[in-house]
């Protein structure tokens, strides 16, 4: 299997891997110089905002929850449909997720279903951007602004991709961003949270670091209990060698989606992505398996790509139907159409390192699969 396709790689240049070299040999391996710079690239590629790097986009989501004034008692409508980081942030700060249905045809938070989930607990939303779609921001944030509840974008998947020719995270209120190694672009693990307001930003800088105070004349103070969730300057020199080319990333993502559009059979009833080549940053290429037509389940399907050398993945299942959401009252039937897509959804082979012809023979593949077990 030398030729194994992996559903996703991250593509790590040598003027990178030499800069990492760099850093572990200059004596100053975690945040430093290096942390700094990306803090500052980061800043400029969002217009200017205040940008904190983290540990990872989780650490992102449970800072964001902090600034927001997020606690117990405290309700947070976000999406069954997500990476369960998304809900769980909520749970660890103490509050309580309320899940609220995606739209099918985007996969994303339906703003409809977010009305009907609000209640005079509501303190805030957790839209995610699912697949690199950007969820509609017109409608979540008159939402918000109607309701006076923050936003904390889950942004995770969606760096580089644009809302009404807008860089998502160029505007808005608190968004969060993943560096892990799946993503458009990766620190290995790391992630960023982008701020509208430097009191904001500073008190991220002590939540992200046990809340030490630099005070004047080297000492310190610390008023709360941080967290642990600075970025070292070995992943950030990473990032800097991943924010150059993420444009040149995302571009190729963008062709191969294409690709992937004229390639795939129709007839097969596979349901397809929206066809957005305006505002995703196809972070994932995903289809529905038409589970009812064929006589194979979602597992032997993956099983049967494996075997002709081609990696398949799952994001995400429903989340309300983890235990740990179970035992707090959420069942199936709660959200049918995150249930549908939960239970059906592939992730196909997409990344910038791809060949043409790997979107063919994974469209050959595919297609050969289901057509063997028609029902
Ligand atoms: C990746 C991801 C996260 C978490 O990011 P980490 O860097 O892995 O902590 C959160 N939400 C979504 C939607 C993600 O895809």
């Amino acid at each position: 299997m030398s030729d194994y396709l992996p559903f996703t790689r991250p593509s790590i240049d040598a003027a990178t891997i030499e800069g990492v070299a760099e850093v572990l040999r200059s004596g100053w391996i975690t945040t430093g110089p290096q942390a700094k710079a990306f803090e500052s690239r980061l800043s400029q590629y969002f217009g200017g905002r205040p940008v904190r790097a983290l540990a990872s986009g989780t650490g992102a989501l449970e800072l964001a929850l902090a600034i927001a004034g997020v606690g117990p008692g405290d309700e947070v409508v976000t999406t069954p449909l997500s990476w369960v980081a998304t809900a769980n942030v909520v749970l660890r700060a103490g509050a309580r997720p309320v899940f609220a249905d995606i739209d099918p045809a985007t996969r994303n938070i339906d703003p409809a279903r977010i009305e009907a989930a609000l209640t005079p607990r509501t303190k805030a939303l957790i839209p995610v951007d699912m697949a690199g779609l950007p969820f509609d921001r017109d409608a979540v944030y008159a939402i918000a602004r109607r309701r006076s509840l923050r936003v904390i974008e889950d942004a995770a998947q969606s760096m580089g991709a644009t809302w009404n020719g807008r860089r998502v995270g160029s505007f808005g209120d608190l968004a969060c961003f993943s560096f892990h190694a799946n993503k458009n672009m990766t620190t290995a693990e790391g992630g960023c949270l982008v701020l509208d307001d430097e009191a904001e930003a500073a008190r991220c800088e002590r939540l992200r670091l046990q809340g030490v105070v630099r005070l004047a004349g080297g000492e310190i103070e610390v008023e709360e209990a941080g967290a642990k969730m600075n970025l070292t300057d070995v992943a950030a020199r990473i990032g800097l060698g991943q924010l150059e080319r993420l444009e040149e990333f995302n571009a190729r993502r963008r062709i191969l989606a294409r690709r992937y559009f004229e390639r795939l059979d129709r007839s097969l009833g596979c349901g397809l992505p929206p066809a957005d080549f305006e505002r995703s940053n196809w972070h994932m290429f995903q289809v529905l398996l038409p589970l009812e037509r064929i006589t194979i389940d979602r597992a032997r399907f993956i099983a049967l790509m494996h075997e002709r050398g081609i990696g398949v993945g799952v994001h995400y299942p429903a989340m309300h139907l983890f235990a740990l959401y179970r035992a707090q009252g959420w069942k199936a039937g709660d959200f049918p159409h995150a249930e549908h897509v939960g239970a059906s959804i592939v992730t196909l082979p997409l990344f910038p390192a791809m060949q043409d012809g790997d979107v063919d023979r994974v469209c050959r593949a595919l297609g050969d699969i289901l057509a063997a077990h028609c029902r």
